[in-house]
């Protein structure tokens, strides 16, 4: 395998220079943040510091922003312990059959617990309306849960219309947005959306793996995640860790300074599906993607799985669908009511706004290579 051509940057993105230096350095500066001689003031300074830069990128106070572990995490807190919250409302939750396992399995854990969810369901293209979600709203709904982004068609759900119409309704209602895949993936800052509560996530946005964040606007009262040494304003106890929160800082900064990466972005993944298109005159394109870094298209036919080995022995790495399902069909192309060769051959792209041409020209004359070495076995 010469080298890697990457292009799945929904399932994670390599770690940028400047947070492997950062986390490098914090973890020379090993003091513990709750101790109180000067060293170790030294890193709590730091995480303060931190918190800062990724809660301006986010648009809201330090104070509104707690570190998590990972997307995953942020989204069970915000859903477990919203509904808890709001257990006098009533234990009807709104949920769309597109989003990640992090939400749909903790909203099926919750459904085993008793509580009630809709599932809004998506078009052909994989969009939800926002009177869908007025028209499920009720009495005893307690929460909604809607993503920013969608990680396999990159189609932009209406979250901020929707938290509008939902607070029309009745203020009381909490708000959750699964902001993984659109965080730092849009022009405007994600508190503008007037969510409640949004998970986000490092290793998407040139951050490591192992560190996240919940923002947790001012006024909700979350009971704690976890319970122990009071970090984390005691919302979630644990010694912070420091050099993964270095490293997600880190990465926000060199993506805010880098004013032009959505338009490049949204330019390469253009040219790699106008290529494609030439290229493979049987491919159809499932979803162009709102989001500057996602598209889904598929090669009715074929089975995407044997592509992505095909193409990934040759070193060029893209996804069938969302990296979580391990091999399973995408709930959310099947909640699309695709035809079945479409589900079949149904594949996810995903991009840098640093992937070149020269990059995308391979993956295109790979997938090339493969459907026509794919067909001529299966003919
Ligand atoms: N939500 C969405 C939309 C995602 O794409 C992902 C990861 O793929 C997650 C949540 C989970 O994030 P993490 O891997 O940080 O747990």
């Amino acid at each position: 395998m010469d080298r890697l051509i990457y292009f799945d940057y929904a399932a994670t993105t390599p770690v940028k220079r400047s947070a492997i230096q950062a986390m490098v350095d914090a973890l020379g500066q090993f003091g513990n943040p709750s101790s109180r001689y000067a060293y170790a003031r030294q890193a709590a300074q730091r995480v303060k510091e931190d918190r800062e830069t990724v809660a301006k990128a986010f648009g809201c106070a330090p104070a509104e922003l707690f570190f998590t572990s990972c997307g995953t995490e942020g989204d069970n807190w915000a859903i477990r312990r919203g509904v808890e919250l709001n257990h006098r409302k009533g234990r009807h939750i709104v949920t769309t059959a597109i989003e990640h396992a992090a939400v749909l399995e903790t909203c099926k854990d919750l459904e085993r617990q008793g509580y009630e969810v809709t599932y809004l369901k998506p078009d052909r293209a994989g969009r939800i309306a926002v009177e869908q979600l007025a028209a499920a709203l009720r009495p005893d709904t307690a929460l909604v849960s809607m993503m920013l982004v969608n990680n396999e068609t990159g189609v932009a759900l209406p979250v901020a219309e929707c938290v509008r119409a939902v607070k029309a309704y009745d203020a009381s209602i909490l708000f959750h947005c699964d902001a993984v895949q659109g965080f730092l993936k849009t022009p405007d800052p994600l508190v503008k959306l007037g969510a409640d509560l949004a998970a986000i996530s490092g290793h998407k946005v040139g951050g490591p793996k192992g560190i996240g964040a919940l923002y947790i606007k001012k006024g909700v009262r979350l009971r704690p995640l976890l319970t122990g040494g009071g970090q984390e304003e005691g919302l979630r106890s644990g010694t912070e860790a420091t050099a993964q929160i270095a490293g997600f800082a880190a990465a926000v900064r060199a993506n805010v300074v880098d004013s032009g990466r959505l338009e490049r972005a949204a330019a390469i993944k253009e040219y790699t599906l106008e290529k494609l298109k030439a290229a493979l005159p049987k491919l159809e394109v499932i979803s162009a993607g709102d989001a500057p870094h996602i598209c889904a298209v598929t090669l009715p036919g074929y089975k995407s799985e044997v592509i992505v080995r095909v193409l990934g022995d040759r070193g060029v790495c893209i996804s069938s669908g969302s990296a979580c399902h391990k091999g399973r069909p995408s709930h959310v192309f099947a909640a699309m009511n695709l035809p079945k060769p479409w589900l079949d051959g149904a594949l996810r792209l995903s991009f840098s706004p640093d992937s070149t041409r020269e990059e995308a020209d391979t993956l295109v004359s790979a997938l090339h290579d493969a459907a026509g070495s794919l067909f001529t076995t299966l003919s």
